[in-house]
């Protein structure tokens, strides 16, 4: 199944795409794809009941982020060598993890906000994890994925003077407004059965910048979500950004950082695609 949400943003609907390709509203079951959804079964219910819902013409509707609300955004950073080392980080023993503000979820193709006082306003395409139950302490990466409800792309945009200059911790250069495009799906796992194979794309302006697999990662899926419940509880909706490949602007000089009026597109093998005009904040 394809989960997403269509209106105005803070007043989107939930809407499930069904097999046939019909977009169909599942508002008068659901008040919202968020923690209570997915704590309540929702996705395994929803797929018994598709033939109880209205089809919705979604055409010309501004599509939101297909998760409500998440409790948290976990974020991997520096998952991917070839980032690591073009960002002049050694290549980390452990996954290291960082939050991001589930406030800055936006639309896939909303407009992203270079920050006020920002020069250098990066891209990162990634693959994010929707969790679908709450996970604590689980006892190996084995049992993860039966914990994801489904997939999508992210892009975790990012202030590289506010993330590494400005006095320690990542997070003032990650949770900035309209930092984390999502969507425009989430896929539900059973759909997607080897997360570690999916190709990832992004462009500036029509120049490819990254290009690589999933199967990149340095800590897969399956293991990040297994590391992240030794520390905290994951709860159901929770966003995991999985961590991006190289062709970042940091660490390029040749390449600039995000300017008013620049286009990113991104996109993740069988996940759909994303498009974000920038403009300043
Ligand atoms: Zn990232």
């Amino acid at each position: 199944m394809k989960l997403l949400r269509v209106g105005e943003f803070g007043r989107e609907i939930p809407v499930v795409v069904a097999p046939d390709g019909r977009p169909l509203d599942c508002s008068s079951l659901y008040r919202d794809f968020d923690t209570a959804f997915f704590r309540d079964h929702g996705l395994e219910e929803l797929a018994r009941r598709t033939t109880e819902l209205p089809e919705i013409d979604i055409s010309g509707l501004r599509i939101g982020a297909p998760v409500s609300s998440p409790q948290k955004i976990v974020c991997v950073g520096l998952n991917y060598v070839t980032h690591a080392q073009e960002s002049g980080q050694p290549i980390p023993s452990e996954p290291v993890l960082f939050m991001k503000s589930p406030g800055t979820l936006v639309g896939p193709h909303d407009t992203v906000l270079i920050p006020r006082g920002s020069t250098k306003t990066d891209w990162e395409v990634e693959l994010a994890v929707v969790m679908g139950k709450r996970a604590s302490y689980l006892g190996s990466p084995s049992e993860a994925l039966s914990y994801v409800a489904g997939y999508a792309i992210s892009n975790d945009v990012s202030e590289r003077e506010f993330q590494l200059e400005r006095g320690g911790q990542w997070d003032k250069g990650k949770s900035c407004d309209t930092f984390n495009p999502l969507g425009p799906w989430l896929v539900s796992a059973d759909e997607v059965p080897d997360p570690q194979s999916l190709e990832m794309k992004l462009s500036v302006n029509g120049v490819l910048r990254q290009h690589d697999s999933t199967k990149s990662m340095i800590f897969g899926v399956e293991y990040v979500i297994w590391y992240i419940s030794q520390f905290m509880v994951l709860e159901p909706g929770d966003v995991i950004n999985t961590g991006t490949p190289a062709g970042v602007s940091l660490g390029h000089d040749d390449v600039p950082y995000l300017r008013p009026g620049d286009v990113m597109e991104l996109e993740l093998l069988g996940l759909g695609s994303q498009r974000q005009v920038v403009e300043q904040g």
